[in-house]
């Protein structure tokens, strides 16, 4: 039973360090410039920066900031 357990707490341990891979919330915003910049370009951004796409689908603070920044170079492209 104890040894049960253990192999719970790893596979826990092993589902937490693979969530580490994906971006937090600082990284998103560090790399939302680059991606909303992609993306009007008509970029893949999906296929560019996968994390950063999943974060935003999941996070709606940063999904947020993501639209701001879109409206804001879209304002700038069209004047
Ligand atoms: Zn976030």
């Amino acid at each position: 039973m104890e040894e049960n357990a253990a192999m719970t707490v790893n596979f826990l341990e092993m589902l937490a360090m693979t969530k580490e891979d994906e971006h937090s919330c600082a990284d998103v915003y560090e790399l939302l410039d680059q991606f909303v910049e992609l993306k009007v370009r008509g970029a893949d951004v999906d296929k560019l920066m996968p994390k950063v796409k999943h974060h935003l689908d999941m996070c709606k603070d940063c999904f947020e900031e993501y639209e701001s920044l879109m409206a804001a170079l879209e304002f700038e492209a069209e004047n």
